[in-house]
């Protein structure tokens, strides 16, 4: 069953403009479902509804079937969902420790000042970073995995990338699907937003095509194992 469905979701903006039209999609645990448009499809304002930036004026957005109402990112994040923003949301002075702990809640906070931990938080998605090392002296794709790992660290169940690879080189493609897909067999939803279908076909599962603000196409690419 998938573990977060928009249902007919429709979203007009104040200034009247309609930036997505009945949009129906459901994102499963274990797979990699990629969300393809233009620019101007609506693939943002999509991502900003599930994570609760914007509430849709028409529609549902339903977890584990029920519907859930997000105002605002907190009650996404209290959900489980986290986000990759296109630009990066670290503060680059701090060390990786220092970011993870700044956005940890509960029992993860304390775990956030303990090396070991952090060295196995990580490892469990295969990155081996260095906690201690201050985000600003770190490569674009190393502060990626950063920003990847601080939105996984309240357990997040959906995982949302918003064009995570216009930054990266194509080896660097490569490696961030590695980690999404030891993310996703951890049960983990993961939706990515990319202009790249070369990169679809070889690293989603699902795919869902978006051309101003409708559905136009989706399906399973050839490297899916279907979960559900
Ligand atoms: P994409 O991410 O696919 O490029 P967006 O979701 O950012 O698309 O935008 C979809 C359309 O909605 C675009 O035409 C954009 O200009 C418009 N749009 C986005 N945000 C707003 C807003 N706050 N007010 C009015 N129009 C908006
Ligand atoms: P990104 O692609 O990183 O989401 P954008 O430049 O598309 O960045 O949008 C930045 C912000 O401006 C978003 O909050 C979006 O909703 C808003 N925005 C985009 N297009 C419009 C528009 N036509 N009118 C008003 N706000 C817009």
């Amino acid at each position: 069953a998938p573990v977060i469905e928009l249902d007919h979701v429709s979203k007009r903006y104040p200034n009247g403009f309609m930036a997505l039209e009945k949009v129906s999609l459901s994102l499963f645990p274990g797979e990699i479902h990629a969300l393809l448009g233009e620019n101007g499809a609506g693939k943002s304002t999509l991502m900003n509804i599930l994570y609760g930036v914007h509430e849709p004026t028409e529609g549902g957005v339903l977890m584990h079937g029920r519907q859930v109402i997000h105002r605002r990112p907190a009650d996404a994040i209290a959900n489980g969902i986290g986000m990759v923003h296109q630009h990066f949301r670290l503060v680059a002075p701090f060390t990786v420790a220092e970011n993870l702990a700044l956005v940890a809640r509960g029992e993860r906070q304390k775990m956030f000042r303990r090396q070991s931990d952090i060295h196995a938080f990580m490892q469990r998605y295969g990155m081996d970073l260095d906690p201690a090392a201050k985000v600003k002296d770190l490569p674009l794709a190393l502060q990626q995995r950063v920003e990847i790992l601080k939105a996984l660290v309240n357990d997040s169940r959906v995982l949302l990338l918003d064009e995570p690879s216009t930054i990266l080189t194509p080896d660097e493609i490569g490696a961030l699907y590695d980690t999404l897909r030891r993310i996703s067999e951890k049960g983990t939803a993961v939706a990515v937003v990319t202009h790249n279908v070369d990169e679809v076909l070889a690293h989603a599962d699902r795919y869902t095509i978006l051309r101003r603000g409708k559905t136009n196409g989706s399906g399973l690419t050839a490297s899916c194992t279907p979960h559900d």
